[in-house]
């Protein structure tokens, strides 16, 4: 098997991937580090999960280290486009965890946050510049900044940069870069506007795909529940007493409706925090945080806020509703089962859902099981009992449930019995999806992932946890 140090990494980043608990590469790494090291631009195909950023980071920062120069005002060497403020923000702690050991500095700027900080810390010029596309054309626009020093540009989660609506600010920021450069464009999806994207701002790319459904399909154990609307919280509440769900990532379309949900938990006893856009950054920060270190275990979050958000151990995703973009599902699910560790996602589908629910499952090629819900004994209307062949077995993986040919045959979302939907007291009792929920999860709560840095590293599914307040688990709170 190929080893980092097959790929022509120098001593000061090898030591920093020892130190995060890296062992080998993984495809993306494996393809991307030689040709970026050779100076070579590149597309890749691939999201986050993935370990795409350490493919862009760890050449970018042996590249720059290989050739020292001191900073120039107002300025930066790489500049790395990010969509969202959170993803932003884990690619800088990424470039300096990797970049422990190289005297290079790193900043990261976005907005909802004072620009004076920002402003302070680019007047002293910075190696690595980690952005969102608007506060980087305010910083450009009131003459904090300038681009043409840049040698490197990379364009992270490109796809999602043109679903926000920063396609004019990204033409505008590229126009302002050296036409002598190194280009590096990360996208999950390839549609056409990203693919002119690379053919414009590309040169001779080497390019890189990385199966996008595979976190989806390989290890993440999915089901699907039929519920009308007006019972998902119930259904949600009851559903989180049981504790192996560890660390829960809830996925609402809307914000008032994440807001919604976070009030009904609360006042059924389960703490619970909302990140959405209507967060100030600082509120949004904090609840990430508090979400990373096992202080808060249920974080109800848009798709937006979520974008791009890396947090280990996180035990089971639940769709409250249905995207209405199947592309959002995948990255949603994509948040638990990271970097190889196994995890459980579960869809709430009202009727209205149905036909996202069926886009969905074209997508990813995955028919989601139907779980039905189990109901306590002493009921006296129809009763839809768990059917113990239908769940899913522990340990079982979705993709080999599916039938090679994809598509859903009838039987697996059969019409449901009158009354079958479920009703307050009809739900499910804590553990009533016991094959489904109980499925050896590798993930265990309390454990905490990188992004903090160097030493605290990556705890692999049969170490300890690592308790609150030590190392690791206080060095993954965002930073800047
Ligand atoms: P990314 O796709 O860059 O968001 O990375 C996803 C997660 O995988 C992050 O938590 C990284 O720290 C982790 N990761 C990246 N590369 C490796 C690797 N070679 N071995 C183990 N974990 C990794």
């Amino acid at each position: 098997m190929p080893q980092f140090s097959d790929l022509g990494l120098s001593a000061p980043i090898l030591g920093a991937l020892a130190a995060e608990g890296y062992e080998t590469p993984t495809p993306i790494q494996l393809r991307a580090i030689p040709p970026v090291l050779g100076g070579r631009d590149l597309c890749g195909i691939a999201q986050t999960g993935t370990g795409k950023t350490a493919a862009f980071a760890l050449p970018i920062l042996q590249r720059l280290a290989a050739v020292p120069q001191r900073a120039v005002r107002q300025a930066c060497r790489v500049l790395v486009l990010s969509p969202t403020r959170e993803l932003a923000s884990q690619i800088a702690g990424s470039f300096r965890a990797y970049g422990a050991g190289m005297p290079l500095s790193t900043a990261v700027v976005f907005g909802g946050v004072p620009i004076g900080p920002q402003r302070q810390k680019l007047a002293r010029g910075v190696d690595i510049l980690v952005a969102t596309p608007g506060r980087l054309l305010d910083l450009i626009d009131t003459r904090s900044l300038t681009l043409s020093g840049v040698q490197v540009l990379v364009l992270d989660e490109a796809d999602r940069m043109l679903d926000l609506g920063f396609i004019h600010a990204l033409k505008r920021i590229v126009k302002l870069l050296p036409h002598q450069r190194q280009t590096l464009l990360f996208s999950a999806t390839m549609p056409r506007p990203i693919a002119a994207l690379a053919e414009d701002y590309l040169n001779d790319p080497v390019k890189v795909v990385v199966a996008p459904s595979a976190t989806t399909v390989e290890r993440v154990e999915q089901g699907v529940v039929f519920v009308s609307s007006d019972r998902k919280r119930d259904l949600l509440a009851t559903l989180l007493r049981d504790p192996v769900l560890a660390r829960v990532l809830v996925f609402t379309r809307t914000k008032h409706g994440a807001d919604r949900v976070v009030r009904h938990l609360v006042g059924a006893g389960v703490e619970a925090t909302a990140i959405h856009g209507n967060k100030s950054q600082p509120q949004r920060e904090r609840a990430l945080a508090g979400f990373r270190d096992g202080q808060t275990r249920v974080l109800v979050a848009t798709d937006i806020a979520a974008r791009g958000l890396d947090v280990d151990g996180v035990s089971h995703v639940i769709n409250f509703e249905l995207p209405n973009v199947p592309e959002d599902y995948v990255h949603r699910v994509g948040r638990t089962a990271r970097a190889g560790a196994a995890g459980t996602a579960i869809a709430f589908c009202s009727d209205e859902e149905r036909p996202y629910l069926r886009d969905i499952e074209k997508l990813t090629r995955c028919p989601l099981r139907a779980i039905p819900l189990a109901t306590p004994a002493s009921h006296d209307g129809p009763v839809e009992r768990p059917a113990k062949a239908n769940l899913p077995r522990e340990g079982r993986r979705a993709s080999r449930q599916a039938p090679a040919t994809g598509r859903a045959a009838p039987a697996r979302h059969p019409p449901r019995p009158a009354g079958a939907e479920v009703r307050r007291r009809d739900l499910p009792a804590a553990g009533a999806f016991p094959a489904f929920l109980h499925r050896s999860s590798s993930t265990k709560p309390g454990s905490v992932g990188r992004r903090g840095g160097p030493g605290a590293a990556r705890r692999p599914a049969d170490r300890e946890p690592l308790a609150p307040g030590s190392e690791a688990t206080s060095a993954v709170s965002l930073r800047r």
